[in-house]
């Protein structure tokens, strides 16, 4: 008796689940990420976080289900943005921030950096270095506490002494100490090894490492290369034995290059990059991750008197407006590209200015699209989840108003969000 009981229970459990609501997404041109070419009036499936179905025409919605109507709207897989900074924002103190505030300020200002962010359109992003606090609120947002992007985060970022992501760089001496392998600073390849396991041991999911000098750091060099092969090799060694990702911030060619042939997965702005390294990348399939968004922001903000320290600002009028001629000789040579910006170094939320920008240094719309989709997902590992509008992936959805491929401020303007299969927008 009893078993013929649980026998009906569980009839009874499994018709109602297979009746379970539906989202019935009707597209007026849908860009999937795959095709090269928008297609007409079709409709998305979604059931619970995943996309069951892509059919054409307008499929009516049963009894059940929630229907979206979308016909007068272009509809693309979620934006994924490979380069951003969730725990901070620029502004004219920046520099004093290291001083003042404390690990809970970040997280606060995170929450919001991480809301606006969602809000534009970017489902998915890449954080690539912070203090650790990205790596609580990575878990926040998976949990459902926060609102904000999917986010792979590499915690840290990894650097030698006195490099780009020295995180005591221009200090007073004793502020300074002597940063190791848990803070994210590493020399020789005993250390290297040393901070990425630290870095699994924190909950990172890749790792990001600064092969050259930066912009914005407080040290004289932007360019010069920061790592010798032997850390390389060990990092990216290390790394694989974790299953982490290598990101690899660098302006000039010599760590560049270096780092391409150490076999890490991406290199960051790349703005010194010559023919020799062009090679490279496309010899090891090492994805170019431009942020001209960046560039431009930074160079235009370096005009500004007072705004960055001194050391900065030559570093930045000379990198900064540089990134988007490289990326138009690297994009027009076949090297392979993932979306990023570098947001934080610019306002939270503009990210899809980066759109316009790779269109007008010659890329094609459709291209810059699946830069932001179908190709990120490819760097992240993720493609089997993320970057197309397929059965089987997880519901990341957005919708402009407007064609995005005739012109790049529609990217700005997002009238549907969805991420995991929950509406917000
Ligand atoms: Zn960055």
């Amino acid at each position: 008796m009893k078993r013929i009981a649980i026998i009906f229970l569980l009839a009874f459990a499994w018709s109602f689940s297979s009746m379970a609501q539906r989202t019935i997404i009707w597209c007026g041109s849908l860009i999937d990420g795959i095709a090269d070419e928008p297609q007409k009036n079709m409709t998305i499936v979604v059931e619970k976080n995943r996309i069951s179905s892509v059919e054409k025409g307008f499929t009516k919605p049963g009894n059940n289900d929630k229907l979206i109507d979308l016909k007068t709207k272009t509809v693309t897989p979620g934006w994924m943005d490979m380069h951003v900074h969730l725990e901070f924002e620029t502004n004219p103190n920046r520099y004093l921030e290291n001083f003042t505030q404390n690990p809970a300020d970040y997280a606060f200002k995170s929450v919001k950096f991480a809301d606006v962010t969602l809000m534009a359109g970017f489902t998915t992003v890449r954080d690539l270095g912070g203090s650790g606090v990205n790596i609580s609120l990575r878990n926040a947002i998976a949990r459902g506490d926060i609102k904000g992007p999917r986010v792979f985060t590499a915690g840290k970022a990894i650097a030698t002494t006195g490099g780009h992501a020295d995180p005591t760089n221009g200090y007073r001496k004793d502020l300074m100490g002597d940063p190791g392998p848990r803070e994210g600073v590493a020399n020789g390849p005993e250390e290297c090894r040393q901070a990425v396991r630290q870095r699994y041991k924190d909950g990172s999911d890749l790792i990001k490492i600064t092969a050259t000098g930066g912009v914005l750091s407080m040290a004289k060099n932007g360019k010069n290369p920061q790592f010798f092969d032997d850390e390389l090799e060990a990092i990216v060694q290390t790394a694989k034995d974790y299953g982490f990702k290598v990101a690899v911030h660098a302006h000039g060619a010599e760590g560049m290059k270096r780092a391409i042939r150490a076999g890490v997965n991406s290199i960051e702005h790349g703005t010194f990059m010559d023919d020799e390294a062009i090679a490279l990348f496309k010899q090891y399939g090492t994805w170019y991750v431009p942020t001209i968004t960046a560039g431009r922001s930074v160079g235009d903000s370096a005009l500004i008197p007072g705004y960055y320290p001194a050391v900065v600002v030559p570093k930045a009028i000379e990198t900064g407006p540089q990134i988007q001629q490289t990326f138009a000789k690297a994009y027009k040579a076949g090297v392979k590209i993932a979306f990023g910006t570098d947001a934080a170094v610019f306002q939270h939320g503009k990210n899809w200015l980066e759109f316009g920008y790779m269109i007008e240094a010659g890329m094609k719309p459709m291209d810059a699209i699946k830069s932001a989709t179908i190709n990120a997902a490819e760097l992240l590992g993720e493609k089997e989840n993320l970057g197309s509008i397929e059965a089987g992936k997880l519901a990341d959805i957005v919708a402009v108003d407007g064609d995005p491929l005739k012109d790049a401020k529609v990217f700005g303007k997002v009238v549907f969000i969805m991420k995991d299969g929950v509406v917000y927008k």
